[in-house]
């Protein structure tokens, strides 16, 4: 068994939060703003009720002003899109996070194209995911850029290194790729129709499990060495906490390092709202 270092998504988010929380009110000493997101949640999903809660407490400990923006699952898209557009005109807002899945029949795509690109804290805009593909957003989706963080918390290298993103979802794998192609690693983008998974997996030097399939991933299917990234959260009957894509003790026998679930990505990813809301904030209000 190696040495594994766990990579703890936790104790770095609350770093992340507290350098936050000191940008907040350095911005309001110098300009008198005090940082505000909006939330729009539509439909009764549970699972994305929760979030925005979480979100929500996370913002107040940072001194963010939150507020949310409740539609119901009859909510027709021009509706949504009439907020987004208030908001965009807002000046007490900086951050619009429009929490996804949104119900069926709202045309998720017309909304985020909606979100101003300076307001973006979500980083899933069109914009947004544009300049990401050019190499340089100053707004990036939140769970992929969480990881990166991450790893340079952990001084973890990324040029040159292969890394083998399983999943190509717009929030979640694909900027994952592209964030990691921009720190020069070879990227492999795997999915539902790749054949043979593991004989990709294990030529990976990171490995990044974005699918939402309960330990579909195991040790042997790693490469001695890798480094995990563990973005899946499901929920599994008869299991007290949620698990991973991965099945954490037989991936963590063979990795140097892996993030943990709960405890790793998910914390990450509201730690990156807050900083991309901030930095939302000061971009709106630079210094003279
Ligand atoms: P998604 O939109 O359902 O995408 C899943 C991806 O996995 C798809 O690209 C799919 O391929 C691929 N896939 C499905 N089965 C596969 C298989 N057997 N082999 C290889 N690839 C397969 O999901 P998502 O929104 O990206 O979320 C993925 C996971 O991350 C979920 O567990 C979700 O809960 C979690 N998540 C966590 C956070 C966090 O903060 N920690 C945030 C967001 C999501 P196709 O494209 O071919 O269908």
């Amino acid at each position: 068994m190696t040495d594994v270092t766990i990579l703890d998504g936790t104790k770095t988010a609350k770093a992340i939060r507290l350098e936050v929380a000191s940008r907040v009110a350095a911005l309001k000493e110098r300009t008198g703003v005090t940082t505000g997101l909006a939330a729009v949640l539509a439909g009764d999903n549970p699972a994305s009720v929760t979030y925005v809660a979480m979100k929500r407490k996370a913002c107040a400990a940072a001194g963010i002003h939150s507020e949310v923006h409740i539609f119901d699952s009859a909510a027709k898209t021009d509706d949504i899109l009439a907020c987004v557009t208030d908001l965009n005109e807002n000046p007490n807002i900086h951050g619009i996070l429009v929490q996804h899945p949104l119900p069926k029949g709202i045309d998720e795509h017309a909304i985020l194209a909606a979100v101003s690109p300076d307001k973006d804290a979500d980083g899933i805009g069109r914009a947004s995911l544009g300049e990401l593909v050019k190499g340089d957003a100053p707004f990036v989706a939140c769970t992929p850029q969480g990881m990166i963080t991450l790893l340079d918390r952990y001084n973890i290298d990324i040029r040159g290194k292969h890394a083998v993103v399983i999943g190509r979802s717009v929030i979640l794998g694909k900027p994952m790729a592209l964030l990691l192609l921009n720190r020069d690693a070879t990227v492999t983008i795997c999915h539902s129709k790749t054949q043979n998974l593991a004989d990709f997996t294990r030529q990976a030097d990171i490995l990044v499990a974005a699918v939402g399939k309960p330990e579909m991933i195991t040790g042997d299917m790693l490469k001695p060495g890798c480094v995990v990234l563990d973005a899946g959260y499901n929920r599994v009957e008869g299991r007290s906490s949620d698990v991973g894509d991965c099945h954490y003790e037989s991936c963590a026998a063979v990795a140097s390092a892996i993030t943990p679930v709960p405890g790793g990505v998910g914390p990450m990813t509201i730690a990156t709202l807050l900083e991309n809301t901030v930095k939302a904030a000061e971009r709106l209000n630079p210094a003279e």
